[in-house]
């Protein structure tokens, strides 16, 4: 079958490989449509947790050999530690997930342990289907902060994550400001119900995410919470802190890694992708896809989310 192959530091091409064998408790998933991640750009240039040879791809939908129109939870726990126990398993401390520590989605066909698979309403195209897995992500941060009901939010950045944490928070009723750089996302933000838009943090919030992950966007973060608001960071783009710490003390401000979702938060998203405006995803075949991912990963394109289509 074909496949894109992450073959070495900086490079992805497409490839003729050997065909998916599922074993006991595994099915095959013939990929309908798989998105590109954000995290996948950065990391296929950056040694890393991703090792080549290697097939991405890990916001995926498509079909069963039996027929089943799935979306899948690429995330792969052991099911009997303390923390899968606690229905944690993003947190599992031997986790794996389907694109980065086996092989992906940006394939004809993918070997998915049945228990990951999640039913596609009818009424949702593999495109949506795709989105499924994202919108998680925006799920669970909502999750992390929603016991506060926080009222005033802040996004920064406008990317995919940055975009589903804002649909989450508009579905809880928060008045939501989004920042980024680029005019482009901006306009993404403010078609899918951004209350304000931004080029840089400013005001006080009860609640921020950090869709970018630097340095500075994490000091933003803490230093524009109201006392005693979360930060909520999703981004990975660098190690660095970068806030205020004596902040955090006086002002009882919190700030709360955001990694992945659980298995409830990934069906809760499944049922929102029916109602969600998906179209800041855009398709592209599979012939098509080493190009379109080296014009993300140089920032050639302003395509917001690209879905490759095996
Ligand atoms: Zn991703
Ligand atoms: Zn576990």
């Amino acid at each position: 079958m074909r496949a894109l192959v992450y073959t070495a530091p900086g490079h992805v091409e497409l490839q003729d490989v050997d065909e998916p064998v599922a074993n006991e408790g595994e099915v095959v998933v013939q990929v309908k449509a798989s998105g590109i991640c954000g995290s996948e750009l950065h990391g296929f240039r950056h040694v890393g947790f991703r090792v080549p040879p290697l097939v991405m791809g890990h916001e995926f939908a498509g079909v069963t050999t039996d027929g089943r129109r799935v979306a899948v939870n690429p995330l792969v726990a052991c099911g009997e530690c303390d923390l899968c126990r606690r229905a944690r398993p993003y947190l599992c401390r031997t986790r794996a997930v389907l694109g980065i520590h086996r092989p992906g989605a940006f394939a004809e066909r993918v070997v998915v342990p049945e228990e990951l698979l999640c039913d596609l309403p009818a009424d949702l195209s593999f495109e949506a289907g795709a989105v499924v897995e994202p919108l998680a992500n925006g799920v669970h941060a909502w999750g992390l902060v929603r016991a506060d009901e926080p009222e005033r939010v802040a996004v920064v950045g406008g990317g995919t994550i940055g975009l589903v944490c804002l649909l989450v928070a508009k579905r809880n009723g928060a008045h939501v400001t989004v920042v980024d750089l680029a005019p482009e996302r901006l306009e993404w933000a403010e078609r899918l119900g951004a209350d304000r838009t931004a080029v840089s943090l400013d005001g006080e919030y009860d609640a921020v995410f950090d869709a970018v992950g630097a340095g500075p966007t994490r000091a933003a973060s803490v230093a524009a919470l109201r006392p005693g608001g979360t930060a909520v960071w999703l981004g990975l783009l660098a190690p660095e802190p970068g806030f205020d710490a004596l902040d955090l003390v006086r002002m009882e401000k919190r700030v709360t890694g955001s990694f992945a979702y659980t298995r409830q938060e990934f069906a809760e998203a499944a049922e929102l992708a029916r109602t969600t405006d998906v179209s800041w995803a855009q398709s592209f075949p599979l012939e098509a896809a080493a190009d379109v991912f080296m014009e993300l990963a140089d920032g050639r394109t302003d395509v917001v989310k690209a879905l490759v289509r095996p």
